[in-house]
């Protein structure tokens, strides 16, 4: 199958990962989640206890030698080789600390080589706030997912829900709101759709009508002669 760079951005809780894994699995592509990295710099910074400003931060990134990975069974995020998926996910002061961090010039280009290396390995599904306008602005597809903000709290309440966190639908709506006034409203790389992404408004769609409608999207990429010969 040909090797695809295909981005998925959008606002926070909009479902994308669970998109984006689903899509990469279907292709046999490999699915890199880019907010889990932020969310990895962000534990580490918070772990050692570093002011959330960017001076502090940059030295503290120079020095501290970390190394982010996916596990290659389940792609849950290993920092220097521990497990910190749970946390990553679950804990509140990462979902409130991450969009700070992430503002952070230093921090984006401390993660622009590893997320460009997945980019020249090809067949890639890759999710975030700017890979269709800056890490990827040569994707062969880029889809800009959104949600209603009642669909998209509904489903990140669920979540952390399952995972046994306790927390109110007030404060899961509030995070998301805030980081996506962040992510927006920040100098360096702002979520934004590219002006060449196909909007997707999931509201209504549940998690297989989103894969079909992307894996529609993505067919005439793959095989163009097969859909377009009856218009020659
Ligand atoms: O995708 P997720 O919600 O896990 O991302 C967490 C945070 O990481 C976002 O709110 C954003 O601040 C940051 N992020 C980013 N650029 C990306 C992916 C995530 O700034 N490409």
């Amino acid at each position: 199958m040909k090797k695809l760079n295909i981005a998925i951005d959008g606002y926070a809780g909009c479902g994308k990962s669970t998109l984006a894994k689903d899509l990469a699995r279907s292709l046999g592509f490999t699915f890199v989640d880019t907010g889990a990295l932020y969310r990895g710099i962000t534990y580490a910074v918070l772990d050692a206890e570093v002011s959330i400003d960017a001076t502090a931060v940059e030295a503290f990134l120079k020095q501290a030698q970390l190394r982010l990975d996916f596990h290659s069974d389940d792609n849950q995020l290993l920092l220097n080789g521990k497990d910190i998926e749970e946390v990553i996910r679950t804990d509140a002061r990462i979902a409130d600390h991450v969009s700070p961090v992430a503002a952070i010039p230093a921090v984006r280009d401390y993660l622009d080589g590893a997320q460009k290396a997945f980019v020249r390995q090809g067949g890639i599904v890759m999710e975030g706030r700017d890979i269709g306008t800056v890490v990827m602005p040569d994707a062969d597809l880029k889809v800009f997912v959104t949600a209603s903000i009642e669909e998209r709290v509904n489903r990140r309440f669920k979540q952390l829900q399952d995972s046994g966190k306790v927390i109110t639908r007030e404060e899961v709506a509030k995070n998301l709101l805030d980081r996506d006034a962040k992510d927006a409203g920040r100098e360096v790389a702002p979520l934004r759709k590219a002006a060449d992404a196909i909007a997707l408004d999931t509201s209504q769609f549940d998690r297989v009508q989103q894969l079909e409608v992307c894996l529609a999207l993505v067919r005439p990429y793959l095989d163009p002669a097969s859909y377009f010969r009856f218009m020659s």
